[in-house]
Parts: C-alpha cells; sequence; structure tokens
C-alpha cells in the first residue's frame, strides 16, 4: 500500500481529532490544578492553618484532626476540579457520547467525592499512625498496609465498587457462554463469571475488562457492546479478555504496583526529611507526624506518577498486544476482531492514527490502527483466509 495516502479504513476525521485533543487539554488541566493547589498549600503555608483549623476543630484530638485535615482537603481539591468535570461532562453530550441526565451524574460525581474522601481518610490516618509508631521505618509498614488495601481494593472493586456506579447482571446470552466455555476449556483454564455491565444508561461507548482477583474475578461486557457486535465480535472481544487473564496480566500489573510504590515510599520519605531538614516551607513542623505534610507527600507521589507514566502505559500496551494475539490464534478467523475494532474505534471516537508521542505518552493501549494492522500481518503468516 502506498504509505503518503491516508487510507480511508484508518484515518481520523476531524472531529475524533478534535474530540480527543480536548479530552487530553482537560486531563492535563485537571492535572495542572491539582499540582497548583499543592504548592500554593506549601509555599502560602495555607496548609499549616488548615491543620492549626483541623486540630481547633477537633479538640486537639490527633485522629479527628487527620480527618478533618483530609476533609478540607478534599472539598477545596473538588471545588477546584468541579468546572472542569463540568465540561467534562457537557463534552461527552456534544460528541453523543453520553446520553446521562444531569442529576444522575451529579450523584456520580457526589458518590465518587465520598469514596475518595473515605478511601482517603483510610490511607492518610494509617499513614500518620504509622509514623507515629515508627518514625523511622513508617515506610516500609506503610508500604506493606498499603499494598494490603490495593489487594483488598482490587479483589472488592467488581463487587462493591463498581456496583456503586452501575448494574451489573450475569450474562443471559447461552450461546456467548457457550462459546466462552470453549475458549476457556482449549485455554485449559477455568471458565470465570462473564457479567452484562449496564453502562448504556450513562454512555453510547463501549468497553470491555477484565477485573477481580481470585474469587471475584470475571470479564466484564458493557451492553452497549452486546447490543450493536455480532456473536463472532463479541467472542473476538471475550477471547482478548481471556487473553489478559491466560497471561495473567493482573497479577503482573499488581506485581508492578508492588515495585513501583516500593519506591515511591522510599522517595517520599528521603524528600519529606530532606525538605524538612532544610526548612523550605515554615509553616511545616520538623517532626514527621506534622500531617500539614500531606500536601508533599501528594506532590512527590504526583511527580513520581507522572514520570512514570510513559514506563506503565509502555507495559500495558505490550500486555495488550498479548491479549490481541491470543484472541487471532484461539478464534476461528481474526475477520471479527478487525470489524470489532473498527466499531470500537467508530462508537468511541477513538483515534485510529494517533501521533507517535501521544500514544507512547499517554496510551494505554496500542491504537486501533496498529492493532487491526498486527491482526492483518498476523493472519497473513499463519492462516490462509483473507481478512474482512
Ligand atoms: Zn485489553
Amino acid at each position: 500500500m502506498d504509505t503518503t495516502t491516508p487510507n480511508p479504513r484508518t484515518a481520523d476525521s476531524p472531529e475524533v481529532k478534535r474530540y480527543n485533543r480536548i479530552q487530553r487539554w482537560l486531563s492535563l488541566s485537571d492535572t495542572l490544578i491539582g499540582f497548583a493547589l499543592l504548592v500554593v498549600l506549601l509555599v502560602t503555608g495555607w496548609t499549616g492553618k488548615l491543620r492549626d483549623w483541623s486540630y481547633l476543630g477537633a479538640r486537639q484530638h490527633y485522629f479527628f484532626a487527620v480527618f478533618l485535615y483530609v476533609l478540607m482537603f478534599s472539598i477545596i481539591a473538588k471545588a477546584l476540579n468541579s468546572p472542569l468535570d463540568f465540561f467534562g461532562f457537557r463534552l461527552e453530550h456534544r460528541y453523543h457520547l453520553s446520553n446521562q441526565k444531569l442529576r444522575s451524574w451529579l450523584w456520580d460525581e457526589c458518590k465518587g467525592w465520598l469514596l475518595s474522601v473515605v478511601l482517603g481518610t483510610i490511607m492518610v490516618e494509617l499513614v500518620y499512625a504509622i509514623i507515629r509508631v515508627a518514625p523511622q521505618r513508617w515506610w516500609i509498614i506503610a508500604w506493606a498496609v498499603f499494598i494490603g488495601l490495593f489487594l483488598l481494593m482490587a479483589q472488592l472493586a467488581p463487587v462493591v465498587l463498581m456496583p456503586i456506579f452501575y448494574k451489573f447482571e450475569p450474562l443471559a446470552n447461552d450461546s456467548l457462554r457457550e462459546r466462552l466455555t470453549r475458549l476457556g476449556e482449549r485455554a485449559g483454564t477455568r471458565v470465570r463469571g462473564v457479567y452484562e455491565w449496564k453502562l448504556s444508561e450513562k454512555s453510547n461507548k463501549a468497553n470491555a475488562a477484565l477485573t477481580g482477583l481470585g474469587s471475584t474475578r470475571r470479564i466484564i461486557l458493557a451492553d452497549t457492546l452486546l447490543q450493536h457486535y455480532s456473536d463472532d465480535e463479541i467472542e473476538a472481544v471475550l477471547a482478548h479478555e481471556l487473553g489478559h487473564h491466560v497471561h495473567k496480566h493482573i497479577l503482573k500489573a499488581i506485581l508492578t504496583q508492588v515495585a513501583v510504590t516500593f519506591f515511591g515510599f522510599w522517595l517520599i520519605n528521603l524528600v519529606l526529611r530532606f525538605v524538612l531538614a532544610k526548612e523550605w516551607f515554615p509553616a511545616l513542623d520538623p517532626r514527621l507526624y506534622d500531617f500539614a505534610n500531606l500536601p508533599l507527600i501528594v506532590l512527590v507521589a504526583t511527580v513520581l506518577g507522572i514520570a512514570l507514566m510513559p514506563a506503565m502505559n509502555a507495559i500495558s500496551r505490550h500486555h495488550e498486544r498479548q491479549a490481541d494475539r491470543y484472541a487471532w490464534e484461539n478464534t476461528p478467523a481474526i475477520g471479527p476482531f478487525v470489524t470489532a475494532m473498527q466499531k470500537l474505534a467508530e462508537q468511541n471516537l477513538a483515534e485510529r492514527e494517533p501521533a507517535k508521542w501521544i500514544e507512547f505518552l499517554f496510551h494505554s493501549h496500542p491504537s486501533i490502527g496498529k492493532r487491526v494492522a498486527a491482526a492483518e500481518d498476523w493472519a497473513s503468516k499463519h492462516r490462509v483466509e483473507q481478512p474482512v
């Protein structure tokens, strides 16, 4: 094929490009606002004021004061980010990707915020309790506790956390369930549950995922996908998700988290001690358990997260390529995989051919253009049948 002319099957429309560009600006602005809040709290010393008010409100009770601090911090952060969140809600409507009513969206925002306050409070209370008990080795203990909570959340996600926002039902389609059983038997793995994810109440986008740990491990398929895709196409998607399971991608992602957060807590301890010793921020007490230093902890974690994003995305894209290959090898033809990909791109307004640097930095999945090209390339080497 002549590569100088755009391929009509993969070229992105100006609308798709615009939508994705706005989405990127939105998440960049979101990050920058969060970043600015942390820096301002530290530089102006307002974090010290928040801490003093917390002690006052808690009548000098340390753990209650920590809670009040987290609560005030969450309220300020949410207030600053709400205009962008609302813009994001409107954006999805403008591009006909969402059919969620304002009330339902506001309710989701409330639930999401409450959940973040609850989980944030638990983690922050634990961290400062550990700092008080073991100021020298706090970061190793906090890391171990964090990993424990992380595993618990990974297990609870599909049965407790996700149902807060969406309904799930066991997949009712018998022919699809049979196909999955056959796929699982061929893979020599126990076939796990498949659930229909009622996404259509809120979104017009389609999605599928492998979630959960141990007994809660399951494949979830959006009803928006089940409604508009042929059984062959859904089988290709199921095979891809099963590929994640067979290749143990969730375990590998968790092990990556274990390593990254170990380094993260070590780094936080180092930076915290360095900054406190240098007295860069006069509002902070030199003692580690002064929770006014929380913005500094979050700042280090945020910077580390951003710095590692390209590497984490590269690992994820590698996993996606493995799952794709698994799907091609374990379904009768790659045609349905290719058409499913094309439909997904169209339905979700995904860029089929994003700029290389954008894919490298931000994308957890290879572009649809690359996935389709790889599938056709694989089929030309391994199959006699012609792809669609
Ligand atoms: Zn995947």
